[in-house]
């Protein structure tokens, strides 16, 4: 009797002991969900045979319905089915979009992780590109500095001397050009989350327009900059936005004739500042406009070399609107010449 009560209280004991411990198990494993569904990775769970068990929220946003993603829960299935077997698998999937992704997906032990490797690729092709066109860029001035070094040693006629060392001092100039601004774009790059400076936008402009005076009178073009009205407060970096003006303003001199002339006006809407350069030179055809802004990109490679350029200058002024929360946008009409328009955030007057 007394024995049978110590049983009964004794299971009583286990029970409550047991409901304890599934609670605790079941906390756990809530918890378990909840941090598996703020990963990025999607991330898939199977049981002994292989059913899929478990699904994080990224995993099952892969995995919808939708065409690709039924091949994503393919590649997944497939996978389980491989890693049974040797223990561990892995693919590469290509989803043709749009828009277009590739995900890396392994599973080992019944667990499948699935990474969007997308960005990460557009990254490597980019600096990839960026390796190749600097490179590329360099190798022709540089070469060049080469075969006139080489003409150069032992030429006694002093006229050609001068005409080589001439030639040899441009090609210098180009070479110094290009690492100047390729200095500057990753500069720019680098200073994107960096600190900001109250910049009053009317010293942004002069000392743009000094910079440029001396290219302005070399190439015979007018430079005309209007006096801001107000005292116009850009946030960011001083330098930044005097590069920026610089590359807009020389650019309309260097594709302008002589006589021409380029302008440079502001206007005030609300909390923006739009900066426009105005230039009546040879314009760009339209299929080309959204191109310019790319690094290197030039739409007539022959008069850019002729000019100087070095195919950084718009991805530069782009780097520095998208830095400030503004934008860079172009018309333009062959012929006739081009307006750029950087529109910036700026600060309400006080
Ligand atoms: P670049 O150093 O060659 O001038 P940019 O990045 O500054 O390089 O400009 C890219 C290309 O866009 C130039 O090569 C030129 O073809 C075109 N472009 C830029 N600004 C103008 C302009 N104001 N008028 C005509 N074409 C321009």
């Amino acid at each position: 009797m007394r024995r049978s009560r110590q049983t009964a209280e004794h299971s009583a004991a286990e029970v409550t002991r047991a409901r304890a411990e599934r609670h605790a198990a079941e906390k756990t494993a809530a918890n378990l969900r909840r941090a598996l569904d703020v990963i990025a990775q999607g991330i898939v769970v199977a049981d002994s045979e292989g059913r899929i068990v478990f699904r994080n929220r990224s995993a099952a946003g892969l995995e919808q319905p939708r065409h690709e993603d039924t091949l994503v829960a393919q590649a997944v299935d497939q996978l389980l089915a491989e890693s049974a077997t040797r223990g561990a698998a892995s693919a590469t999937l290509e989803l043709h979009g749009p828009p277009s992704r590739a995900l890396h997906i392994t599973a080992r032990g019944g667990v499948v992780v699935i990474d969007d490797i997308t960005q990460q690729r557009q990254l490597d092709a980019i600096r990839r590109d960026f390796a190749a066109n600097v490179s590329h860029e360099l190798r022709t001035p540089i070469g060049a500095l080469a075969v006139l070094a080489e003409s150069l040693a032992g030429e006694t006629d002093l006229a050609v001397v001068a005409r080589l060392t001439d030639r040899l001092s441009h090609e210098a100039e180009r070479v110094a050009l290009l690492i100047e601004d390729l200095l500057d774009l990753s500069r720019t790059e680098a200073e994107a989350t960096q600190r900001r400076d109250a910049v009053a936008l009317g010293d942004v402009l002069s000392e743009a327009a000094e910079r440029s005076a001396a290219l302005a009178d070399q190439l015979g073009v007018g430079l005309q900059v209007d006096v801001l009205p107000s005292a116009v407060v850009v946030d960011g970096s001083r330098r930044q936005l005097v590069s920026a003006l610089v590359n807009l303003i020389e650019n309309g001199l260097r594709y302008s004739e002589k006589g021409s002339q380029v302008e440079v006006a502001t206007e005030r809407r609300a909390d923006r500042v739009a900066v426009i350069v105005t230039d009546f030179g040879i314009g760009i055809p339209g299929p080309e406009l959204d191109r310019i802004f790319e690094r290197f990109y030039r739409v007539d490679r022959a008069r850019s070399r002729e000019t100087g350029g070095s195919g950084l200058g718009l991805a530069i002024v782009r780097h520095v609107a998208t830095n400030h929360g503004g934008t860079v946008t172009v018309r333009s009409t062959e012929g006739q010449g081009s307006t750029f328009v950087l529109d910036l955030p700026a600060r309400s007057p006080s």
